[in-house]
């Protein structure tokens, strides 16, 4: 099984990605983690990655497909594999069709977690953490017993920079501008699989093992 996991900030992406590797037995291939791997251990493309990642820009294609057919290579990516943060854009995503079929390969499905805008918004800009301990708050689902007090720690609540309306609207925006002509291209190919991301945690990870079974 080779999947792709897509789907906007906020779409609770991640801990979904986590539950399908540990059950499928995917191995994980995350661009983000490969760069800083390879940034330590002192690899050009790893320094040269680091630069763009560091001054908040996407890292060129050429790098990043570089650095994942070399991934792609390794004997545990042979089977089974889970993308995560890669393709960003339709030409990355040419570039994966081209690595798979030189290694007579193919993704199994791309599966897209659908989610209402207004309602990430409104999940992303509640959200308050802990400055003492990091426990989470949410103004509406998970609200303080003492407004702006953490209930474990009494220590003070605030709203983190990336959490705050400006931000969450703009990484919304590049997200859509980005990913939609990917999502064309998957869909064009017959792989995609809409998930309907305003569900429990449970029933968007039912729905997306149901998708996996119509196309494994
Ligand atoms: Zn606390």
């Amino acid at each position: 099984m080779k999947i792709l996991l897509m789907g906007p900030p906020g779409a609770g992406k991640g801990s979904q990605s986590e539950k399908l590797v540990k059950d499928y037995e995917l191995t994980n291939i995350s661009t983000g983690e490969m760069f800083r791997e390879a940034n330590r251990n002192n690899e050009q493309l790893g320094i040269e990655a680091m630069r763009f990642i560091n001054k908040g820009k996407l890292v060129s294609d050429k790098i990043t497909n570089e650095i994942v057919r070399k991934r792609l290579l390794r004997p545990d990516a042979e089977r089974c594999f889970l993308l995560d943060g890669y393709p960003r854009t339709v030409a990355q995503a040419e570039a994966l069709d081209t690595m798979l079929d030189k290694m007579e390969s193919k993704l199994t499905a791309v599966i897209n977690i659908v989610v209402d805008k207004q309602a990430i918004l409104e999940r992303m800009v509640g959200r308050r953490v802990c400055k003492s301990c990091g426990l989470s708050y949410h103004l509406s689902f998970k609200p303080p017993k003492q407004q702006g007090v953490c209930d474990a720690c009494g220590g003070e609540l605030y709203q983190r920079e990336d959490d705050q309306l400006h931000s969450v609207k703009n990484r919304l925006e590049i997200y859509e501008t980005k990913t939609k002509p990917i999502i064309e291209y998957y869909a064009n190919r017959g792989i995609l699989r809409n998930v309907n991301g305003m569900q429990s945690f449970d029933k968007v990870y039912e729905d997306i093992k149901k998708a996996l079974g119509e196309v494994a």
